[in-house]
């Protein structure tokens, strides 16, 4: 079975980002900049903005976090939201959800600027996405055909299910691929039958948030396993994944490990993102 290994595929995709970023930087005189705006103190919410910070300053962009109190009010985050549209040192802004429950999500997605929209959720961003015409695209799915194209996985002509149907991940995924050529299956959780699906499939791309869902006797032999799935991501905890994946070894053809698999992907492809709308605002 091999590997599929987002660790890897992100070092060299943030390398090949470095040579990026330097030219930009000296044509503008600073580097990219994704600014981050976190509401509350959620723990594992903490976690992923540090961890975006992080990986930010790995490649020479500029990061920001904006951590705001928990009772702050819808009015005074969609300001806090305008000011970062509004200002020229900003290339991507990116809010981290969930956010606590008095406040829309809705409402912040229409707020953040299409053209500072790092993660490629908001409702115009998608509007474009599902169009064909992306600014950026969603950063789990999009890094998702990173990982497939690293790999050379030809995914045209494929038999290919997709199990979730979020706008975060399971529908952009379906989009994707089916854009790249594959037959798409959307699953849900009203899906009769989930293995009937799965079964039949050369490519599963698992994201329904359901810890160990899958194994191997649901996936056809020489399959191609996506696991998006994480669990278990707060201190201490042992990280897993949608699917079973200590059964795969012998069975599928190809798998990605959680951890280490898709999760690293996201966040890179938040950097491609953020570099991405940095160039196409200040024209290079
Ligand atoms: P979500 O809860 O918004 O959506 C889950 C989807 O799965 C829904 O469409 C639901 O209908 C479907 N589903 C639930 N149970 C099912 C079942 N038994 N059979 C078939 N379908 C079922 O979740 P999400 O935001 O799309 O995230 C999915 C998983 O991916 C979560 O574990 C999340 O933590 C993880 N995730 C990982 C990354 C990453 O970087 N690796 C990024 C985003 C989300």
């Amino acid at each position: 079975m091999l590997i599929l290994d987002g660790k890897e595929v992100s070092k060299q995709i943030r390398a090949s980002l470095v040579p990026r970023i330097e030219s930009f930087k000296s044509k503008n005189g600073r580097a990219p900049h994704l600014a981050v705006v976190i509401v509350g103190e959620d723990p594992a919410s903490q976690i992923y903005v540090r961890n975006k910070k992080k990986a930010c300053e790995s490649v020479g962009m500029t990061s920001t976090i904006h951590a705001l109190r928990a009772d702050i009010t819808q009015n005074e985050l969609t300001e806090m939201i305008e000011t970062l549209n509004n200002d020229e040192g900003v290339d991507g802004i990116l809010v981290q959800f969930p956010l606590p429950k008095h406040l829309s999500s809705h409402e912040v997605l229409q707020t953040v600027s299409p053209d500072k929209d790092a993660d490629g959720l908001t409702y115009k961003s998608l509007g474009y996405f599902f169009a064909g015409k992306p600014l950026v695209s969603p950063c789990t799915p999009k890094g998702v055909m990173s990982i497939l194209a690293h790999y050379k996985i030809k995914v045209e002509g494929l038999n290919a299910v997709v199990v979730g149907r979020s706008n975060i991940v399971g529908k952009p995924m379906a989009t994707l691929l089916s854009e790249a050529n594959a037959t798409v299956t959307l699953c849900h959780s009203k899906t009769k039958d989930l293995v009937e699906f799965t079964r039949k499939a050369d490519l599963v791309v698992v994201a329904a948030g359901k810890v160990h869902l899958l194994g191997k006797d649901d996936f056809k032999k020489d399959a191609i396993v996506i696991d998006v799935g994480i669990h278990g991501s707060g201190q201490g905890q042992k990280v897993q994944g949608d699917v079973r994946f200590s059964e795969l070894q012998g069975w599928v053809k190809a798998a990605t490990p959680v951890p280490g698999g898709v999760g690293p992907m996201t966040i890179t492809t938040l950097l491609e993102n953020t570099c991405l709308l940095a160039e196409n605002r200040t024209g290079r």
